[in-house]
């Protein structure tokens, strides 16, 4: 309820019913103060670190006495007194989270970390106290047991029935004893969690392949090569060249590196890290963590922690998730077992005599990859120049929605790199603020994502509109030439801007039901990745950033052709994780297990065939034991099937049909989860979504 990160879009408990923050005389500290610049962005030059603990503290005891008024009310219990109250309560915690969150992963150090600790246990305390409060939970429920006699409108209920839901899952209907031990369940869990982590980035950072001979590195590219001479000139190995088991290191020396005796090296070292009965061992830690879910599950009247996960998800159920992984494992193996034979047939023509095996798909793949389709990286970069990729996605929302992004020079930044749009509707309406941050630099975290300082929500009838952000780690411009993005990072790009313009879209009055389900979250940024690959939209963005001139026929036949290339193994491997991750959760009971029997016997189970291994090994699937996606991982290709499904309906009436777009966005885009998932798919669709335009564009049919 009052948890927050910069990938979590959708922050629990929302505002919009309280009073604004009573502005506090002689107060100092700017989280604190009303912000009078424009659009009330976070005036950041103000802020400094030492404002954020005393901030939390005032923001955290501001939330009990809204939430203390709500239990000591002396009236009966109603919509607006409990539930409308609680769902405004914590504005001012919402406020100063979404300032230290966002920038936490942005743009941190060393202090924001540390005050990261310590107001981890303040808000959960926090939250404990109100879920597993008696009598709240009984106004709660007085409210919740009226629902269907009180005249609420369909959001109204949903927060009713959003709200009851919280306190149910969070213990509220267990008895004392019960209580104690559900408290004790989540306080071991979240402590396993960080010990799985904290192992799995030692193992991780522990083993680096040094390779000390020239001839060693025959096959890879100048630029992995130059890479890994410079992480051993960081490591004092001057003259040598350092691989690490970090992404950036070891997929392309798997993909490029001739000496086969390496790549098996690399590869064991990584699937065996938090496997090597040392101290940084996972194999405990997981089996103990899916022990205790199970627990809290039957705890709470759940047969299994994915019966208790599922239910807050599109899917429902692990049979549906189920259904769907085995609808598409049969024909994802029979294609990976095609693409096998065809890189057997490569080693034989090189005049091997070995069998295909883990450590040479990468290597083989990309040969067959560069010899079917003759596909450079290199070629496409100078038709991908950031600027040009960004004005393409904003185009495409022009198109789709009327939307126009106005660059905005005068509202204060974190950080000078961020580049601030103000984005208005067709009419001219202010939707928002939209804020990019593209290129990486030591105070970012890895990777990509969407995050924002304010959520849209409604207070007093007012359109509170939202501040949003896109933070990557792209490419930047060197040498002269501009930032040239690669195929991947411009895709990445429109995948973002996606969930950005799902924020910027949204009308939804309780900030409660901002909250969107894991499996349906990536169908508004994945359909962007459609319009980002599209040939008609490609010739009107993908401009050499030279000439000018449109990216040629030849290439975007190239980058068509090669999307299905190698996509057997890229499923069957992700599938392969997806039911390992499931089959943990639907234990009943995990106590007593031993890890790497039950993943051979789970992996067994599906006939994962010896030359792929499933994406992630137990040991080190920190997004099922130390993330968020237990019982989740299967949400990647749930939403593909609904993005793909959308997409095609566009594809029937033409990619920017106007009438196709404005039910997107007025059943998708703007509902956030004011609705049941499915509903709000079969109002656009029509219809349940289809598995056909996935198995089609993945070439599994
Ligand atoms: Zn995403």
């Amino acid at each position: 309820m009052v948890g927050f990160s910069a990938v979590d879009q959708h922050p629990a408990y929302g505002s919009d019913r309280a009073p604004s923050p009573a502005p506090v005389a002689n107060e100092t500290n700017p989280l604190l103060v009303e912000w009078t610049t424009p659009f009330r962005v976070p005036p950041f030059d103000a802020i400094k670190e030492s404002h954020y603990f005393p901030a939390f503290q005032k923001a955290i005891a501001a939330k009990r006495q809204e939430v203390d008024a709500v239990i000591k009310n002396s009236q009966p219990a109603t919509f607006a007194n409990t539930i409308e109250a609680l769902d405004g309560s914590g504005e001012l915690l919402d406020r100063v989270g979404g300032v230290f969150y966002s920038l936490k992963s942005a743009q941190t150090n060393d202090e924001i970390q540390e005050i990261a600790r310590q107001v981890a246990p303040l808000t959960s305390a926090l939250e404990d106290d109100i879920l597993l409060n008696e009598q709240l939970f009984a106004r709660v429920k007085v409210v919740w047991q009226q629902r269907d006699a009180l005249g609420l409108s369909a959001q109204q209920r949903k927060l009713v029935e959003e709200i009851h839901k919280d306190f149910v899952r969070g213990g509220a209907n267990l008895s004392a004893d019960q209580k104690t031990r559900l408290r004790a369940i989540n306080e071991e869990l979240s402590l396993l969690a960080l010990q799985f982590s904290d192992n799995l980035l030692k193992e991780t950072n522990a083993c680096q392949l040094v390779v000390e001979k020239r001839e060693d590195l025959a096959g890879l590219p100048e630029n992995v090569i130059a890479a890994a001479a410079e992480a051993a000139g960081k490591a004092g190995m001057e003259g040598k060249w350092v691989f690490t088991l970090h992404a950036p290191s070891i997929w392309p020396f798997l993909s490029y590196a001739d000496n086969r005796e390496l790549r098996r090296r690399i590869l064991t070292a990584y699937t065996k890290r938090g496997d090597q009965g040392n101290g940084q061992d996972n194999k405990a830690i997981l089996v103990r963590t899916a022990a205790l879910r199970a627990e809290r599950a039957r705890l709470l009247g759940y047969s299994s922690h994915a019966h208790f996960a599922l239910e807050e998800r599109m899917a429902k159920t692990p049979d549906q998730v189920y259904r769907l992984l085995n609808q598409l494992w049969a024909p994802a193996l029979a294609v990976a077992r095609k693409e096998a034979t065809d890189l057997q047939a490569v080693i034989q023509q090189e005049g091997h005599d070995f069998k295909l095996q883990p450590c040479d798909w990468r290597y083989y793949a990309e040969k067959v990859r560069k010899a079917r389709y003759n596909l450079d990286e290199n070629e496409l970069r100078p038709y991908f120049s950031l600027e040009n990729v960004r004005q393409g996605a904003f185009d495409v929302a022009g198109r789709l929605y009327g939307l126009k992004f106005v660059e905005r020079t005068d509202l204060p930044k974190y950080h000078d790199e961020v580049h601030t749009f103000e984005v208005k509707d067709a009419d001219g309406t202010h939707l928002g603020v939209f804020m990019v941050d593209y290129h990486p630099r030591a105070s970012k975290r890895g990777g990509a994502w969407c995050g924002g300082f304010r959520d849209q929500y409604i207070k007093d009838g007012r359109d509170i509109r939202p501040i949003v952000t896109n933070v990557c780690n792209f490419t930047r411009s060197a040498g002269g030439t501009p930032a040239l993005l690669s195929l991947e990072e411009a895709e990445t790009l429109f995948h973002e801007f996606g969930h950005a313009l799902h924020s910027l879209l949204s009308r939804i009055q309780y900030r409660t039901l901002g909250r969107v389900p894991r499996d349906f979250v990536e169908l508004p940024s994945q359909i962007m990745e459609h319009w980002a690959l599209d040939p008609q939209v490609l010739k009107s963005y993908a401009k050499h950033w030279q000439t000018g001139e449109p990216i040629p026929d030849d290439l975007i036949r190239k980058i068509k052709e090669a999307e299905r290339f190698n996509q057997g193994f890229a499923t069957v491997e992700y599938l392969a994780a997806s039911f390992l991750d499931m089959e943990w959760h639907v234990l009943g009971e995990a106590k007593g297990l031993d890890a790497t029997r039950f993943e051979d016997a789970a992996l067994g189970k599906i006939g994962l065939m010896p030359e792929i291994v499933t994406r992630y090994r137990s040991p080190y699937f920190q997004h099922i034991f130390a993330g968020g996606y237990s019982a989740g991982y299967y949400s990647y290709i749930w939403s593909e099937v609904l993005d793909t499904d959308a997409f095609q309906a566009f594809k029937e009436k033409g990619i920017f049909d106007p009438g196709t777009a404005r039910a997107f966005r007025t059943n998708i885009l703007e509902k956030g989860g004011t609705e049941d998932a499915m509903e709000m798919f079969k109002r656009f669709r029509g219809r349940e979504p289809s598995v056909e335009p996935l198995l089609e564009k993945r070439g599994l049919k």
